[in-house]
């Protein structure tokens, strides 16, 4: 009998067929085994397990479908060319979850445990990590309140869950230039909200502007401060950079944008290479001025989906700006290949980001 604060693991017997492994739209395959683990205000997080994946039964007034009291993470697993499994600085990811449950007012996690949990969930489903390159096991760690319910106030209990999923190449042609919207209508997020957690509605509550900017010809939108709607955040699910005149820049945290564990990786790798990276406010107009004067040489989103994200073309109020004549930076480029050799084990992880 394991007590209930120790790891107990169901195999499967009923294994799937893993799937061909450029084929695989996001988010649609998931493997034999999930990680859950529930939490009771007497018994604090308890039950760590790992079951065959399946549904799971929740009552309808389950607090999670009313208020949307829920956190996630969105990680990555990848096959070295050795055969070798790593994840991309893992700790990082447990620790932005317990802070986005701080503001959500979740019970936080054991991210030392979360990490060990997880990596005998990964060993046990090392078969489903593809290895054609640019493929990865996607990883989504997530909480959701379980309590019965209507109060409006934070839930007694909870639910950690772990899901894996095989993804395809991002880029399956190679790295494309993409054009984004700069929404000047629609919010994100605004000082003192949500924004740099990672909670549903940050999500959902963005569908509709990115619906209008797809509609026109755009991949995604670039989101402006919600008060003055003058200032950069980030892209749907980026950051984003701008090389300036030689100078590389990023909006500073400024408790509104997400900090993307791709962002804080590509600002240390430039330190490492002597290059510094000034985080700031930049304000659209500014970006519109360094385009009119052509001293824009590069802006790119990063995070954990595409690593990098060329942008080739900003479109605000009408205006089109054209970055790098639709061409990969050179900078870009190098950020991407650096990243992805030391995620896949390709080059000597001299920063020590690889578990
Ligand atoms: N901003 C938002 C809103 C995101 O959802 C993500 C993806 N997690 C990022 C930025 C990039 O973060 P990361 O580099 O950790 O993937």
């Amino acid at each position: 009998m394991v007590s209930t604060f120790e790891l107990e693991i169901v195999n499967s017997t009923n294994k799937k067929e893993k799937p061909s492994q450029d084929q695989v739209p996001f988010g649609t395959i998931f493997t034999d085994h999930m990680l859950t683990m529930e939490y009771s205000s007497d018994q604090g997080w308890h039950e760590p397990k790992i079951t065959p994946y399946a549904p799971i039964t929740l009552d309808p007034a389950a607090m999670i479908f009313h208020y949307g009291q829920t956190v996630f993470e969105g990680m990555k697993a990848y096959r070295t060319e050795d055969g070798r499994v790593l994840l991309f600085r893992p700790e990082k990811n447990f620790e932005r979850l317990n802070l986005s449950s701080e503001r959500l007012s979740i019970p936080p996690v054991d991210e030392k445990l979360m990490l060990e949990y997880l990596t005998k969930l990964i060993e046990l489903e090392k078969d489903w990590v593809p290895s054609t390159p640019g493929t990865s096991l996607y990883i989504r760690p997530f909480i959701i309140s379980t309590e019965a319910n209507l109060a409006v106030a934070p839930a007694q209990s909870y639910k950690f869950m772990v899901i894996l999923s095989p993804v395809g190449s991002y880029f399956p042609g190679g790295m494309k230039p993409v054009i984004i919207h700069v929404e000047d209508q629609f919010t994100r997020a605004v000082k003192g909200g949500t924004g740099m957690a990672k909670t549903a509605g940050n999500y959902s509550s963005g569908y509709q502007a990115q619906a209008q900017a797809k509609q026109a010809g755009n991949a995604d939108v670039l989101w402006l401060d919600g008060v003055e709607k003058k200032y950069i955040e980030e892209v749907g699910s980026m950051n984003i950079f701008f090389k300036i005149d030689g100078e590389v820049l990023t909006p500073e945290l400024n408790g509104s944008i997400l900090k993307g564990i791709t962002r804080t990786s590509i600002i240390e790798l430039l330190n490492s290479w002597g290059i510094p990276v000034t985080e700031r406010k930049i304000s659209i107009q500014e970006i519109y001025q360094a385009f009119a004067d052509g001293k824009i040489e590069e802006v790119f989103g990063t995070g954990t989906a595409a690593v990098i994200s060329p942008v080739g073309e900003l479109n605000w109020q009408g205006r089109k700006m054209v970055v790098n004549n639709h061409e990969i930076g050179e900078l870009s480029q190098k950020l991407y290949d650096t990243i992805t050799s030391i995620q896949t084990g390709k080059v000597e992880d001299a920063l020590g980001w690889t578990v």
